[in-house]
């Protein structure tokens, strides 16, 4: 494929060089961090040889598919797999905030450099699978099997078929990242927090006092009557000052979950 800079114009007097066709693209100002300064404002012109898919073009450019929310052509929507004959004015459009759909509290896999994204998740109550170890293709079989939301830094890695859903990050940080994720999946309504092992992703359970009795400091021993277990990595939770502390922290994300 071909881009040039400036687009020769078919049929043009007794000149006989053959045209490439084109086709006018305009992207969202949102997906300026994907596209070179030349493409960030307004229409530009992309040429081609073949009839490529829109997927293709688009990702040639720099945006992953699971960026895109809708395409328009001369305003009427098409799908990324329709094929450019050229002439096209191609409008691309950024993902809506939404839930992944199916009624279902949406699930994620983290790529290696989004651990402290993954507690984040964790702490608030959603399935955040992550391992500091995971290969690219074994990130895009599960986000594939599992029906995952794959977080990742990797552009390059979302545009990879197989992955139906998926984000990249924008921030770097943490805190950021988590506001980020649930702005793009509308997550207020499926926080339930501590009821997930931030270590190891695996739902808690309520443990009697007396069955952990014997794991337990004895400041913790004497002020606290209520404990969750994790049957993941066998870690003992209690509402202590590490929750207070977090409890402080989400204040304004779980506002509403508050029972
Ligand atoms: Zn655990």
């Amino acid at each position: 494929m071909h881009f040039l800079r400036r687009v020769e114009s078919a049929g043009q007097g007794s000149y006989n060089r053959i045209a490439m066709p084109s086709a006018s693209f305009h992207f969202h100002p949102s997906f300026a961090p994907f596209l070179t300064l030349a493409h960030r404002n307004g229409p530009f012109e992309v040429s081609f040889t073949g009839r490529p898919a829109l997927k293709h073009l688009i990702e040639a450019l720099g945006v992953p598919h699971t960026e895109v929310g809708a395409v328009r052509s001369a305003g009427q929507p098409v799908g990324l797999g329709y094929h450019l004959a050229g002439g096209e004015q191609i409008d691309v459009l950024p993902c809506e905030p939404a839930a992944p759909g199916g009624g279902e509290a949406p699930r994620f896999v983290l790529d290696n450099h989004l651990g402290k994204l993954a507690s984040l998740l964790r702490i608030l109550g959603l399935d955040a699978l992550y391992r500091n170890d995971y290969q690219d293709d074994e990130l895009a079989r599960i986000a594939e099997q599992e029906g995952r939301v794959l977080l990742t830094r990797d552009r390059r890695l979302l545009m990879r078929k197989a992955i139906r859903q998926g984000h990249w990050m924008r921030s770097t940080d943490p805190q950021a990242q988590l506001l980020e994720v649930m702005q793009r999946y509308a997550l207020a309504g499926w926080l339930r927090p501590f009821r997930r092992c931030p270590r190891c992703n695996a739902p808690l359970r309520a443990v009697e006092k007396a069955q952990v009795l014997e794991r337990l400091e004895p400041l913790t021993k004497a002020y606290f009557d209520e404990f969750h277990i994790c049957p993941g990595c066998g870690q003992i939770y209690w509402k202590g000052s590490h929750y207070e502390r977090i409890r402080a922290r989400f204040a304004g994300l779980m506002e509403e979950e508050e029972e």
